[in-house]
């Protein structure tokens, strides 16, 4: 039977455009489905620097760029789209998309994870009026301003030592009573004159009228509350893996999708790569790694579907 295309990744992060370059170069039919800019995570970093190869610094929307031009010039074909649905029949996959279906041998899902929210009162009021899960897009409006930052991972720590660079009034909040984040990460944070940490906190509200202007946090040795004055909140409390048109695979217990060495998930020619998989590293170089090995893997699959495997 005829498909569209020979492999069809969703969403255009590190592990989807790493995985369009591999199947474009590799001379496969491929289209990247994403629904907004490719990029993903990436765009929100300001300065990229654990990237192997880029000794200085660079940023994270003009890493992004470099990935989808590489991706393009080996031949992949990008469609701005929402994917809706995925089934598959026999050997062939069927995609809905809101710009149509489209059917394919193969399919790599690298949607990614969107931030977690706190839940908690005024959040959901004061989000783009104070409330903000990107520093790199939203620290240069609180320049010289009191910020607090919530959250003790990796995303946390980093976001934190930005917002330092625009202000000496940076308060950290953390639930336990040391980061989680990588040492190099958590020292940086913790050395910093510009960034007060107080663990054992946890945030209960978020207070303004037109703006954000106070904030209630608890301490959770003590159990006391108590209102402070702020202009702005960060929230980098991890993330939710966005599975949604997957939701019979197996996951962990953190809902990331289980799949074998080559990524391939329970369903064979279907493949996971980047946040949204189950591994003990979210990096931008794993997910880019892993988006190589998805495609390295379902080219051979294609090959076999099309009668081309090397025996
Ligand atoms: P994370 O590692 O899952 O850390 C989330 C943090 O938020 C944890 O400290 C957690 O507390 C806290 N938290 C979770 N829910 C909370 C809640 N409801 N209220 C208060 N605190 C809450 O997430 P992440 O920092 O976003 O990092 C995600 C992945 O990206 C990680 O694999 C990380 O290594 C990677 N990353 C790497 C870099 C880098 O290498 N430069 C930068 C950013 C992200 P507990 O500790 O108590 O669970």
């Amino acid at each position: 039977m005829q498909v569209d295309k020979d492999l069809v990744i969703i969403g255009a992060g590190a592990a989807g455009l790493s995985a369009a370059q591999y199947a474009a170069r590799a001379n496969l039919d491929v289209l990247v489905i994403e629904q907004m800019a490719a990029g993903g995570q990436s765009l929100i970093i300001g300065d990229l620097e654990n990237y192997p190869g880029f000794p200085e610094p660079i940023n994270g929307a003009d890493f992004a760029q470099l990935l989808e031009t590489q991706a393009k010039n080996f031949g992949a074909e990008f469609l701005i789209a929402s994917a809706t649905s995925l089934k598959k029949e026999g050997e062939i996959f069927t995609i809905e998309t809101s710009k149509g279906p489209i059917t394919t041998y193969a399919v790599i899902l690298s949607t990614g994870a969107q931030h977690r929210k706190l839940g908690i009162p005024g959040e959901k009021e004061f989000s783009g009026r104070g409330v903000s899960y990107c520093a790199t897009c939203d620290g240069p409006f609180f320049k010289g301003k009191k910020m607090l930052v919530v959250g003790g991972g990796d995303a946390a720590c980093d976001e934190a030592s930005f917002l330092a660079n625009l202000s000496d009034q940076v308060i950290m909040i953390h639930r336990r009573d040391r980061f989680r984040a990588q040492k190099s990460l958590a020292d940086r944070v913790l050395h910093n004159p510009n960034i007060e940490v107080r663990f054992n906190h946890v945030l209960k509200e978020i207070k303004g009228s037109m703006k954000l202007e106070s904030v209630v946090m608890e301490n959770t040795e003590t159990g006391e509350s108590y209102e402070e004055e702020m202009d702005a909140v960060f929230v980098f409390i991890g993330s939710i893996p966005q599975t949604q048109l997957v939701p019979d695979l197996p996951k962990d217990e953190g809902g990331y999708i289980i799949t074998d060495q080559c990524m391939e998930t329970e369903v064979k020619g279907l493949y996971a790569a980047g946040d949204l998989r189950a591994t003990p590293f979210r990096q931008l170089v794993v997910a880019a790694g892993e988006g190589a090995v998805a495609t390295h893997c379902a080219s051979q699959r294609i090959d076999a579907i099309k009668g081309q495997a090397y025996e």
